[in-house]
């Protein structure tokens, strides 16, 4: 009975053949670039062979104006002057331009992004410079990310985790409920609604601002950062799940690989399991620690620190473990010297 999902499988072929009849019944598709149709039509396959393959839910039909964004797949060579960028079928569009563009970059594509502030527009550069895969060497640091402590590092110092949804929601409540005391689809109506969506992309910002400040922060403290690598879907599904959201590692550990990648710098994801019930110090399991026990005491041998500290000692233990160094031997640049992956990077 399951087999038979396959057959219905859309093909992006079929789906761009049928764009041409598309157009011929709703003819204001024909102001739109015919790329830029087909990428959304790929889009739509993917969303669907998620539901198929994944079991994600089934894809949602997007009214006028609900399409967050849009890409073109292709740019012109000559796409960029100070201060502009041009668009296929749209023409030159006026930007600000917050960094420049590399003299020898060549743009590959364009993602158009409509957020409550305003129009952004994404884009791809295909670069040609070779960047050496880093290697684990000098300062290592373990981190552990946690409720209490956003970031909790091995050599003891904890980040204290900012409330970005939470502290907002009285707000957002307040907001919502104008919203819904309006008359639908009227001009106040979409003026609340305004609000709204900017206090969503306000709370977004400074999450991703905060996340970029702690990852520069680490990497300026050490080379070789080891994090753990989380179950973030099942976190975001317990009892705690509005604060896991909320605190976002997700996006932070993407940041912090990021920025090491920057930075030359190397990161590694090490096995999240029991880093909280072992001693750092003997590696002996010291048991489960309940939410509220903040120090770590080993019985064993009587180490004693921050409970999160501790946690994060035992990811570097593991991290070095991983790369069959100790970290001593890290901070002497003395190799043991096993092959690691050598990958061209994607830049
Ligand atoms: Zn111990």
């Amino acid at each position: 009975m399951f087999s038979l999902t396959y057959e219905f499988r859309l093909r992006p072929t079929n789906q761009c053949k049928s764009l041409t009849s598309a157009k011929k019944q709703y003819p204001e598709l024909k102001k739109v670039q015919s790329q830029v149709l087909q990428q959304t039509l790929k889009r739509l396959e993917q969303a669907f062979v998620s539901m198929w393959e994944y079991d994600r839910g089934f894809p949602r039909f997007k009214k006028v104006g609900q399409l967050r964004s849009f890409v073109f797949p292709q740019l012109s060579e000559s796409a960029f002057k100070p201060g502009f960028v041009k668009l296929p079928v749209i023409g030159w569009v006026k930007l600000r331009q917050s960094r420049s563009i590399p003299l020898d970059a060549l743009a590959k594509q364009a993602r158009v992004v409509k957020r409550a502030s305003g129009w952004y527009v994404m884009i791809t550069l295909q670069w040609s410079v070779s960047v050496p895969q880093p290697m684990p060497y000098g300062e290592a640091l373990g981190i552990d990310v946690g409720l209490m402590s956003f970031v909790a590092t091995s050599n003891g110092q904890c980040v204290k985790r900012p409330k970005f949804f939470v502290d907002l929601q009285r707000k957002l409540k307040l907001l919502q409920q104008r919203v819904s005391r309006k008359k639908r689809g009227s001009n106040n109506w979409h003026k609340a609604q305004q609000k709204v969506k900017e206090l969503h992309e306000h709370i977004s910002n400074t999450r991703k601002d905060f996340h970029w400040k702690v990852a520069r922060d680490l990497c300026n403290q050490a080379q070789t950062i080891f994090v753990e690598d989380l179950n973030l879907a099942g976190l975001s599904r317990g009892m705690l799940s509005k604060h896991c959201l909320d605190a976002g590692w997700g996006q932070f550990f993407s940041i912090l690989e990021h920025c090491c990648f920057k930075r030359g710098a190397y990161f590694q994801k090490v096995d999240s399991r029991k880093t909280s019930q072992i001693c750092p110090n003997c590696q002996i399991e010291t048991g489960k620690k309940e939410l509220s026990e903040r120090v770590h005491e080993c019985g064993n041998c009587g180490y004693t620190t921050d409970r999160d500290v501790a946690a994060a000692q035992v990811v570097l233990l593991r991290g070095c473990a991983a790369v069959g160094q100790t970290v001593k031997m890290l901070a002497e640049g003395k190799f043991i010297g096993i092959p690691l992956k050598q990958e061209s990077s994607p830049l």
